[in-house]
């Protein structure tokens, strides 16, 4: 517990120590995304005596049982992995937000079932670093389905996610995180669209990811330690 609590501490110090050497604006603060996958319900309830609201899971079944029994019904539950099509369903209904929408027809099929239900806060997954083995569209693609995905009546488009390469370079980690702000600006601007969720940074490039306008930081290991 008391370990917990100086992760957090910690990384709360790392956020706010970026966002000041930033020189952003306090409108646009950054919120905390613990990422608690692979780690045991109890965890998520230390952190959430600590006041942490904001939880993001990416293996399905294991968040289901997660979201079931857990006992605090204003925790923010986000999706931010990988997403297969006949699992759409149960992402719709159980989740506040979508970081990892990387296809058209998943976020055809998300809106579809979300019906009934408050509008699914989406990010649409970027492959920043156009690697051919990690999910994402391309900026491309992004441009030929963004009218259909705008759309979409049961989703509200909030932003872009990336997970660049790994780099420990914090110049090149900075290029990346530019990249996806530029995107989001351009995209905006060309579609009317207000978009306003960055959604980019882990344990090791946070402050590049803050430097260059982050609005959500994805962090597991640095706050739970290593995953199970
Ligand atoms: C696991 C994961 C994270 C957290 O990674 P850490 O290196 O443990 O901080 C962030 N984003 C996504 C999409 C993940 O899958």
């Amino acid at each position: 517990m008391s370990n917990t609590r100086n992760r957090f501490d910690h990384i709360n110090q790392r956020i706010e120590k970026a966002f000041i050497n930033s020189g952003r604006s306090l409108s646009k603060p950054v919120t905390l995304l613990a990422v608690s996958k692979r780690h045991p319900l109890e965890k998520i309830q230390a952190l959430y005596e600590l006041n942490q609201r904001n939880f993001g899971e990416s293996y399905l079944q294991e968040a289901l049982e997660k979201i079931k029994h857990s006992s605090q019904p204003d925790i923010i539950w986000h999706f931010i992995g990988p997403i297969q099509s006949n699992k759409t369903k149960d992402i719709a209904q159980n989740f506040q937000w979508v970081h990892s929408i990387d296809r058209l027809k998943i976020a055809r099929r998300l809106s579809t079932q979300r019906s009934e239900m408050p509008p699914l806060n989406i990010c649409l997954q970027i492959n920043i670093s156009q690697e051919s083995q990690k999910s994402g569209f391309s900026v491309d693609k992004i441009n030929t389905d963004m009218e259909e995905i705008m759309k979409l009546p049961n989703l509200t488009i909030r932003g872009l996610m990336a997970i660049p390469k790994p780099s420990s370079d914090f110049k090149q980690q900075k290029a990346d995180f530019r990249q996806l702000r530029k995107l989001m600006q351009q995209l905006n601007e060309q579609y009317k669209l207000q978009m306003d969720t960055l959604s980019m940074g882990m344990s090791n490039d946070l402050e590049a990811a803050i430097s260059e306008g982050a609005t959500i930081v994805r962090v597991g290991t640095a706050l739970f330690g290593p995953r199970e």
